[in-house]
């Protein structure tokens, strides 16, 4: 039964560190602030607002003083990106990449970012004896740059060594896929699209390689408080409860409130690791059980052992901003290069919060050996950025426009704000100590 909150219990997570830049997802970008007219309320917005809270609609909300049961973070999370027509990945309308959309990533900043990807995973290839028969793989591939960089550097390989190549995208929104498909027309590869990792099987034939960028920071996210009791859930719940819905004092719609008693899922969830067990009373926690089974199909589709026999095994890399260790306050909304609000044009902004990624390898540790999390400056530049940027800018001497887009490129993914916040964790089966991995890192701290 869903159960009024009082207004006490709202809950307010605390500030992001706001600079003036509008370079990426980052914490460092620009935190907006809701002021001027109140924007009207979205689609998403309605639908939760109506159906989500006891099937009341706005209307009847009006004049009512009573408080609307609440939903879970990680619902809502759900709800605002992927609602099958509503999501913001789903919705076409919504211009998500690049310098004209919401955000920019790693693949289309520098083509170099695929280039180093691609040559770790075609050495730990070569360390399992470069089969014939290869899988990539790709999760959330966006707008379909990083897999036509990967795949670019693996059919170089494919003229000094036989393959047939085989590239299966999980993606659940329709749009993108269009556009990846569009990006990867022509490809000497066969291509399929999957809406989950769990409709890929694990494959005895073929060695997989695996790419997860910027993905994992999309999944839902549950958010739990520790109090004397035990971890109860902070969750979502409607703030228009006066007459009028467009009054400044009423926006943002939604708020953050702790639920009064503890439930079975903040309880197994903020069990869910010894390292959360160990927190002390009054901290909060960002859990994503989402990322933890999907981050444990990848285990399942790179070991060597599957449930039908033994397989050639694979590896993969995960990419994003995190770190070995979880996080309390880390989720954002983002929109046109600026942090927002979470609760702020639900559906029309981007949703995202840091990934832990001692819960991924948590997830998988049993599986396969799974190496750091380093920072990407070290995995970038010891995969040899340096040397790519060299062979680029000879390749376009002469012109000056072209070298110094491609210098600010690679600048861009090792300056501190990228080469640092996110963090590179690799798997491998091919056994024995993986460069960079074996190198320090202050990811791992
Ligand atoms: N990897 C790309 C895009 C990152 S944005 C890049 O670096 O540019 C996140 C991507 O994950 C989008 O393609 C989005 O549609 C997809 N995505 C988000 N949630 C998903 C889910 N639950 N299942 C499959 N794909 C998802």
């Amino acid at each position: 039964m869903l159960r009024s909150l009082p207004k006490r219990l709202a809950f307010t997570p605390k500030p992001f560190r706001a600079e003036t830049t509008t370079q990426r997802r980052s914490l460092n970008a620009t935190t907006i602030r809701f002021s001027g007219t109140v924007p009207p309320i979205t689609p998403i917005e309605k639908l939760i607002l109506e159906h989500s809270f006891n099937h009341l609609i706005l209307s009847e909300l009006k004049g009512s003083k009573q408080a609307v049961g609440p939903m879970s973070y990680a619902t809502y999370m759900q709800f605002c990106l992927s609602h099958p027509t509503e999501g913001y990945y789903m919705k076409s309308s919504n211009k998500i990449f690049g310098a004209q959309g919401d955000f920019i990533t790693s693949p289309d900043i520098s083509q170099i970012f695929g280039e180093m990807i691609a040559i770790w995973l075609l050495s730990q290839w070569e360390s399992a004896g470069c089969p014939s028969r290869l899988r990539l793989v790709e999760l959330g591939p966006g707008r379909g740059t990083l897999i036509t960089d990967v795949l670019r550097v693996t059919i170089t390989k494919k003229s000094s060594q036989p393959m047939t190549i085989q590239v299966d995208l999980v993606e659940t929104s329709l749009s993108l896929r269009e556009i990846q498909s569009k990006r990867l027309s022509g490809a000497p590869a066969s291509i399929q699209w999957y809406n989950s990792i769990d409709h890929i099987t694990p494959s005895n034939g073929s060695f997989t390689m695996l790419v997860a960028h910027e993905f994992f920071d999309a999944l839902p996210i549950h958010v739990f408080r520790k109090t004397d009791e035990g971890w109860k859930e902070v969750m979502v719940s409607s703030r228009v409860t006066e007459s009028d819905e467009s009054n400044s004092e009423q926006y943002p719609r939604l708020q953050h409130v702790l639920s009064p008693e503890k439930t079975a899922i903040s309880t197994i969830f903020g069990n869910s690791s010894s390292r959360f067990q160990s927190l002390p009373v009054g901290s909060d926690l960002e859990v994503s059980p989402t990322s933890f089974r999907l981050a444990r199909k990848v285990g399942e589709l790179l070991a060597k052992h599957t449930q039908t026999g033994p397989s050639l095994g694979g590896c993969g890399l995960i990419i994003d901003y995190g770190r070995d260790h979880a996080f309390g306050h880390s989720r954002r909304g983002f929109k046109n290069h600026q942090i927002m609000d979470v609760f702020h044009r639900p559906g029309e902004c981007d949703l995202t919060a840091n990934v832990d990624f001692a819960y991924l390898k948590e997830s998988m540790q049993d599986l396969v050996p799974v190496h750091g999390p380093i920072t990407q400056k070290l995995f970038l530049t010891q995969m040899g950025l340096m040397v790519r940027l060299d062979r680029l800018l000879q390749s376009h001497q002469g012109d000056q426009t072209t070298s110094d887009r491609i210098l600010e490129g690679a600048n861009r993914l090792i300056n501190p704000q990228m080469g640092e916040e996110y963090s590179v964790m690799g798997i491998s089966t091919t056994g024995g100590p993986v460069h960079p991995f074996h190198l320090l890192s202050d990811a791992s701290k």
